[in-house]
């Protein structure tokens, strides 16, 4: 039991128009908990069309088709439908009288060949259309198979789609479970290492569990259907559960967590305070920070410390050491980090100091490199060193940089309760 949808139109394969009309039904598909598996783009074109419904029929039983229902010689979605089940086009008389009032609303004649959107194959329903003259229609062709047809137009579609096809769906029964889905977000682990070590999980059928990538993040998407919201959670609670085990210190948090608001809960709950010096971050980590509402409470500030002179001046870097070994170095990310500490009084800090590119790295010092402290209440400073690599962009190191800083934090504080 499962739906499909079937896209007709020249202009989305040749890319002229993004096909939205797609994304809105699988929204609304996933929205109604009917499964979905594939998705087609055709264009107008009645043999490719007609062998891309024979291989959907053969996997689907509700079929969806946008496009192709307009006057024109290349709309020919409903005649190659019809054609393909062996069935006769009929002319019905009351979308006729339809066209014809829309047209006479509009002050513009009805040409014959508008005529042509009235046909349907014998024993189609009729989908209105209330908003445009091409109908779709609603037809079981054959036993556990049931065709929807809609325009290309999105609004029409839409509307379509809200006002009649939905109730149709639910009056048959399908559309009354509900897929809910809870996102694991994870730090420090690569997508292949994570999804090795869950490899298991992703056989599951329900809750399914898929993973996602997205620069340094990697996120498993765990998604129940269910008939209610609570049992969903129910069935996704256990199998989350263990996911996050097996992840140990990799495991972020689920859904709205960021590192940033993992670190503050942490920060809050032991009643500690965080200051950070930036050097090429300029600024990144601080705004990640106070995008948590309520940062206040634990976050003392900031400074961007970018030139080596206001490393020297506002937080006491040496300038021996800026001179031997470079802003980008250790002992700088050891004494930005102490400095910012001290001056704001807080109970940890953080520093970053790095190579951003695309200029200023060397083979010594290569871009990407950049080193992370972080000192303790008793100060103590742990540095880190990343070497991030050319191949990222300058926007993509700073952002990385920023996210790798509170992740140290973030499993110190839960290393260290
Ligand atoms: P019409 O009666 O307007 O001809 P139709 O059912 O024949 O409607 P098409 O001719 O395929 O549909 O498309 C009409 C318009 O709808 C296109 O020009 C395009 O702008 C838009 N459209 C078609 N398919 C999609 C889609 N999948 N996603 C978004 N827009 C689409
Ligand atoms: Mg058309």
């Amino acid at each position: 039991m499962s739906a499909e949808i079937i896209c007709v139109g020249t202009e989305l394969l040749l890319g002229n128009i993004v096909n939205t009309n797609v994304q809105y039904l699988a929204q609304q598909l996933a929205d109604l908990g009917i499964p979905h598996y594939y998705q087609s783009v055709v264009g107008d074109n009645p043999e490719r069309l007609q062998q891309v419904i024979k291989v959907a029929q053969s996997r689907a039983s509700i079929l969806i088709f946008t496009g192709g229902l307009g006057p024109t010689p290349d709309d020919l979605t409903t005649e190659t439908i019809a054609n393909l089940f062996d069935t006769p086009l009929l002319e019905r008389p009351e979308i006729v009288r339809d066209i014809a009032e829309k047209f006479a609303q509009r002050r513009r004649q009805m040409t014959p060949n508008n005529r042509k959107q009235a046909l349907l194959p014998e024993g189609a329903e009729i989908l209105p259309n209330p908003s445009g003259t091409a109908p779709g229609m609603i037809w079981q062709p054959k036993k556990d198979l049931t065709i929807l047809t809609f325009p290309g137009v999105p609004s029409e579609m839409r509307r379509m789609w809200e006002e009649t096809a939905v109730p149709y769906l639910k009056s048959q029964g399908w559309g009354e479970h509900i897929i809910y889905s809870r996102l694991l977000k994870f730090w420090g682990i690569g997508e292949s290492a994570l999804a090795s070590k869950v490899a298991s999980f992703f056989e599951l059928q329900n809750p399914t569990v898929a993973p996602y990538a997205m620069e340094g993040s990697v996120k498993l998407r765990v998604s129940a259907r269910a008939d209610s919201e609570v049992s969903a959670i129910q069935l996704i609670k256990p199998v989350a559960k263990q996911l996050q085990e097996i992840a140990g210190l990799d495991y972020v948090g689920a859904d709205e967590a960021t590192l940033a608001s993992v670190v503050g809960e942490l920060l809050r709950d032991r009643g500690e305070t965080l200051s950070v010096a930036e050097s090429c971050t300029g600024g990144g980590l601080g705004a990640m920070l106070t995008e948590i509402p309520g940062s206040s409470a634990y976050f003392r500030g900031g400074v961007i410390t970018y030139s080596n002179v206001v490393k020297t001046s506002l937080l006491g870097v040496s300038q021996e050491i800026l001179a031997q070994l470079g802003a980008v170095s250790e002992p700088v990310a050891q004494q930005m980090a102490l400095g910012v500490k001290e001056k704001l009084d807080s109970s940890w800090s953080l520093s970053i100091t790095g190579i951003a590119g695309p200029e200023g790295g060397s083979a010594y010092k290569p871009v990407g490199l950049v080193y992370i402290g972080l000192a303790a209440p008793d100060d103590s400073v742990e540095i880190f060193e990343y070497r991030f690599g050319e191949a990222r962009d300058r926007a993509t190191i700073r952002y990385i940089s920023a996210c790798h800083a509170l992740d140290r934090l973030r499993r110190k504080l839960l290393s260290d309760s």
